[in-house]
């Protein structure tokens, strides 16, 4: 290919010189991005064109092997640029990202309505039973053959036409609504400025506001939207009216007039979506997304949610006695509001539980926490990390560590990113920069953890609160999946299994953290060195149940309305999608004073992409598996079982999307997974 100009200035386009190939991450500027991506778009259609036009008939080799193989340097380039675009953004990124909102989606269209290339494999999928394929390749055939399907290959050509229309609308859309819950986010602080102001917060949460005031560049205090900062605040804070004021910034994010309302972006996505339904046969968006799910469809779901709820609802109704009769001996007469609950929450856990976060706190510095997760990783998988300070990363606090294999082989690349920032979107997640396969040579994965920790001043370390750990090894759970990841093929690869499948071992890896002997291992004082008290682990132990109501109902709460408006068909999409909200919690009978987790406004689940969309419930769905999962060790009477562990590893963690789910779990479990483990773990099997 004739080399232009541009290639020769784009950083993103030249051979990626440093170790494993990463990126060239101090080189990148955000006006690289759009001629490399449109290069590489044009390249990968090249590489599609050139399987379709064989004269050789379709063979796994010819066609769905070399499909799986195209497109690697698009996928890289997108690798950085929409990690780059969720964790260190600009105006200037964000002006490259809408821009290329379309032109990505039309692309992905062009490549799975590519008549020649989808005549291949239609034609190998007709043949399946006769290709003497191996269960792996025979998972790969039937997989791609429905993402072709369900990304419209199948349509006539006047209903392909219209369908690229509607995925490239959804993705500017979508764009536009992750970028304006940012916007909200950033635009927001609460500035406490006087003595009176930090009534009742502890140290830490003085410290996190005061750092979040020195990164704006401003003295004093302030409390801004970032989570580990809110809730702290929300917890501890005396100031009722501030608590009330910092409760609406936060959940009334995108619902604004002006430039960054999100409700008619909201509107709009659903008529999108219930429309994309219908040109598949579909009656709503529901029907559609559950089809390829575990769940297969909404009464699955709905089961579920519904035996949780019924559960859940007592369950609040007893913490609330427990709140109400704190405030009763205080003398408060006023009702209890969302912006009231955690407050008198933490006073119960408090004098029931003789917990308190600021006692806690000092046992989970972050670096002890990290090594934490690595150690159990290692104990149950026989996997190593260690830093390297000398691999290029995108922003001064991501810290990158190599990780090996019990054969001592680098295996793969994980980098942590830890802490909250204005350029970088709430909440917590994995991602890649590059996934695992063996298709065409050996790539190992990079993998990258972010979570939204409050940074700690001055330097000092910072401290988590227990929530704050189960997220770090949530997302490290995830991460393993990226990084065990041992498959043939790259759309079989680590994460992108089924998405009620995707939760488990994230979720299964937080159990590891409360577990006696990892605390007394890794929780010590971050002043004095000593191990956390065995009394302090009995409290924090027995205090585990206390809020599960609260917790449970909020978020299956948000999970039901995310299925309620996602089962509307076209006609009966709202015009006002607040007031439907509002609608389903009232017939919900959701109870007074607690909140959900996300409305639709911030919904980032359902509306910054569509990978959860009518798919919030999965967290659900996968505990009713990771709960019943941890069992196994319960039952082999050690939290790092060997054998246990093996299992483990081959069919869950490395296992990607090579096996069906169900069969992969009855693989490693010897059963199918009940339900109750998970409503045992919540407190939910008591009598109400
Ligand atoms: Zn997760």
């Amino acid at each position: 290919m004739r080399e232009t100009h541009l290639d020769h200035a784009n950083p993103l386009l030249q051979e990626w010189a440093a170790p494993y190939a990463l990126p060239p991450f101090a080189a990148l500027r955000p006006e690289h991005f759009a001629p490399a991506l449109k290069q590489a778009m044009q390249q990968h259609r090249g590489e599609l064109d050139t399987i379709a036009q064989q004269t050789e008939g379709p063979s796994f080799d010819n066609t769905l092997a070399r499909f799986d193989a195209s497109g690697r340097l698009l996928a890289r380039l997108e690798g950085v640029f929409h990690n780059l675009c969720s964790s260190e953004t600009s105006p200037a990124l964000q002006q490259v990202q809408r821009e290329m909102a379309e032109p990505i989606a039309a692309h992905s269209s062009a490549v799975y309505m590519h008549a020649g290339l989808f005549a291949r494999i239609d034609a190998l999928h007709a043949q399946r039973a006769q290709l003497a394929l191996t269960p792996e390749q025979q998972r790969m055939l039937e997989q791609t053959h429905l993402d072709f399907v369900r990304a419209g290959a199948r349509l006539a050509p006047a209903a392909q036409a219209r369908y690229a229309v509607l995925m490239g609308r959804l993705a500017t859309l979508t764009t536009q609504f992750g970028q304006n819950v940012l916007a909200d986010e950033s635009a927001y602080r609460l500035t406490l400025a006087s003595k009176a102001d930090l009534a009742g917060l502890p140290e830490f949460v003085r410290a996190a506001a005061q750092q979040a005031a020195a990164d704006r560049g401003l003295p004093g205090h302030v409390i801004t939207l970032s989570r580990s900062l809110l809730v702290p605040f929300l917890t501890f804070s005396e100031r009722r009216d501030l608590r009330e004021q910092a409760w609406r910034a936060w959940t009334g994010r995108g619902e604004h007039a002006g430039t960054s309302d999100n409700r008619a972006i909201v509107r709009e996505i659903l008529l999108l979506r219930a429309e994309q339904a219908t040109l598949h046969g579909y009656t709503s968006y529901a029907d559609y997304a559950l089809a390829n799910t575990m769940a297969r469809e909404g009464s699955a779901v709905q089961g579920l949610l519904d035996n949780v709820w019924q559960r859940a609802v007592p369950a609040l109704e007893r913490e609330r006695a427990q709140l109400q009769a704190l405030m009763d001996e205080a003398g408060t007469t006023h009702a209890i509001e969302a912006w009231d609950w955690r407050f008198w929450a933490e006073k119960v856990r408090q004098r029931t539980y003789a917990l308190d976060d600021a006692e806690i706190k000092p046992y989970f510095a972050l670096e002890r926490m990290v090594a934490a997760a690595f150690d159990c990783a290692e104990r149950l998988f026989g996997v190593r990390f260690a830093e390297r300070t000398d691999l290029p990363v995108y922003h001064p606090d991501v810290k990158a560590y190599e990780m090996r294999g019990s054969d001592g082989r680098v295996a793969g690349i994980f980098l942590h990113d830890n802490f909250a920032r204005p350029s970088k979107r709430s909440g917590a997640w994995m991602s890649s920069f590059r996934q695992q396969t063996k298709n065409g040579g050996e790539v190992i994965p990079v993998i990258v953890n972010n979570n939204n920790f409050a940074k700690a001043a001055g330097g000092e370390p910072t401290l988590l609160s227990f929530d704050d750990v189960r997220t770090l090894f949530h997302e490290f759970g995830h991460g393993l999946h990226g990084l065990l990841s041992n498959v043939g093929y790259e759309r079989l690869s680590g994460t992108n299994v089924l998405r009620d499948f995707v939760e488990l071992p994230s979720q299964l890896f937080e159990h590891w953290m409360s577990e006696a002997a990892v605390l007394r291992r890794h929780a010590r004082h971050v002043v004095t060195g000593e191990p956390i008290p065995d009394a302090l682990i009995q409290r924090l132990a027995a205090a585990r149940r206390f809020g599960q109501g609260f917790e449970s109902v909020r978020y299956t709460a948000s999970a039901l309305t995310d299925l309620a408006v996602h089962s509307l068909p076209r006609a009966e999409v709202p015009d006002d999608v607040v007031a439907f909200e509002a609608e389903v919690l009232r017939r919900r009978s959701l109870p007074p004073g607690v909140g959900i987790n996300h409305r639709f406004t911030h919904f980032q689940h359902l509306f910054a992409g569509s990978g959860y969309a009518a798919g919030y419930y999965v967290y659900m769905w996968a505990e009713v598996l990771d709960a019943d999962a941890y069992d196994a060790f319960v039952e082999a009477g050690d939290p790092f079982d060997a054998a246990v562990a093996a299992r483990l590893k081959q069919h869950v963690y490395a296992a990607g999307d090579s096996v069906e789910p169900g069969s992969t779990y009855v693989a490693f479990r010897g059963r199918t997974a009940q339900v109750e483990p998970m409503l045992k773990k919540r407190g939910l099997l008591e009598p109400a």
